[in-house]
């Protein structure tokens, strides 16, 4: 089927497009962007009046718990999460049991994904081995497979001599080195921020200091090695500090930020709320704050989701003893539309769209994230100014766990392409 997008406002911020037009699909492509309505009947029509089109979202930092974990999520439910929440292309982290450490383990999930969800979905390998932080892998044959990077997400490598070498390493294949950073002897044990809201509860706390001590680290062996490094879920004021001296120096390093630590504060774990349980924890308001500011300032490259699903008796434990981690991708793009809303709106629709497409796509070197003409149908149809209210019992992922329910949000997507085929509607 050939669609015609009518009169929706056109977004695409790999050409700098902002303006209320007509686009064409055909044959799975974007076949034209025409400010004059075209007539061909055979076109099916989907009138966009006051909404958005744009090219589909792309989040690169995604858990889809497959192999090993498929009572968490599967391809097709986190395929499904994403398509609903108006991503077309994710990448899914290596922490699968068994990891994604292989170059067959990596060949499999990604034909598996082309069977089982019509996301695109990429894979960003494991770092070592295990991802134990000890013995680096086969990064020529991963790549082969088709990974895309290379990461050890919440299993950080420790030792700064094996990171320098994996990185030298990834650099001599062009691999992104993407890191989750965290020193495990600061944190050890520690299940929220360490802060005033941790010595009230009670809890053990995550120093700042477990994070940005690994930043400094993997910035400087990036600086020294060439290595591209790109920065997961930045949590800390200093961490961004950090990002914006080493970038000022050159350093080849990129960054994202979650909705949920541009959202919350660790005020969200009173109360011994699970579903404000994540890694890296939520933080201070001051963080909060220097968070929001470097997203507008740019020095937050752009924003991912880190959806995480759990088993409800997962997170039904104790607090220090339920898993750390909150679903994404079904109320990304309301939560930015939320903060950006609280913030002043001081995101265009371009840059906003940038941020959660066009950059991160090019971060990774997706082919995403454009309208170009020729390119394939990966499109969204977005009402930006929808206000709804979540309630995790409609989510496709099977993850229950977010720290949103009953929020109100806003912005809301109503349709997904892939390659030209509609594969998500909000109206059923
Ligand atoms: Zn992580
Ligand atoms: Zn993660």
């Amino acid at each position: 089927m050939d669609y015609l997008l009518a009169n929706g406002r056109v977004l695409d911020p790999s050409q700098n497009r902002d303006e209320v037009a007509h686009l064409v699909i055909r044959g799975g492509r974007i076949a034209e962007i025409t400010p004059i309505l075209p007539s061909d009947p055979s076109l099916k029509r989907i009138d966009c009046d006051g909404l958005w089109v744009a090219p589909g979202l792309v989040d690169i930092h995604v858990h889809l718990r497959e192999p090993g974990q498929s009572y968490k999520e599967t391809l097709q439910t986190g395929g499904a999460a994403a398509l609903a929440g108006g991503f077309t292309t994710i990448c899914c982290m290596p922490n699968t049991e068994p990891p994604l450490d292989s170059p067959t383990l990596v060949r499999e999930i990604r034909q598996r994904a082309e069977r089982e969800t019509p996301c695109r979905v990429y894979v960003v390998a494991a770092l070592t081995q295990g991802m134990a932080g000890e013995q680096l892998c086969d990064y020529h044959a991963l790549k082969q497979a088709g990974a895309i990077a290379c990461s050890d997400d919440a299993f950080p490598v420790q030792n700064a001599e094996v990171m320098r070498r994996a990185m030298l390493a990834c650099a001599a294949y062009g691999l992104p080195v993407v890191t989750h950073c965290e020193d495990k002897s600061l944190s050890a044990g520690g299940s929220m921020h360490r802060g005033v809201v941790s010595s009230l509860l009670g809890l053990q706390g995550i120093p700042a200091s477990s994070e940005t001590v690994q930043i400094a680290r993997n910035a400087l062996l990036a600086w020294e090695t060439g290595c591209q490094l790109h920065l997961q879920h930045l949590s800390t004021a200093v961490g961004v500090a950090l990002v914006r001296f080493f970038k000022a120096q050159g350093v080849r390093l990129t960054c994202e930020v979650c909705p949920h630590h541009l959202l919350l504060t660790d005020s969200a774990c009173e109360g011994y709320d699970t579903n404000a349980k994540m890694n890296p924890p939520l933080r201070t308001e001051s963080d909060r704050r220097a968070l929001s500011e470097g997203l507008i300032e740019g020095v937050i490259d752009c924003i991912a989701t880190d959806h995480a699903p759990h088993a409800p008796f997962e997170k039904e434990r104790t607090f220090p003893d339920a898993p750390f981690g909150i679903v994404g991708l079904e109320t990304a793009f309301g939560c930015i539309g939320l903060w950006n809303h609280q913030q002043g709106t001081p995101l265009s629709p371009l840059e906003w769209i940038r941020l959660m497409s066009t950059a991160p796509a090019q971060i990774l070197n997706l082919t995403a994230g454009t309208l170009q003409v020729g390119a394939p149908a990966d499109v969204v149809v977005l009402d930006p100014h929808a206000r709804w209210i979540v309630n995790p019992d409609e989510f496709r992922s099977k993850g229950r766990n977010t720290p949103f329910r009953g929020w109100e949000l806003i912005g809301k997507v109503r349709y997904t392409f892939v390659g030209g085929e509609c594969v998500y509607s909000a109206a059923g």
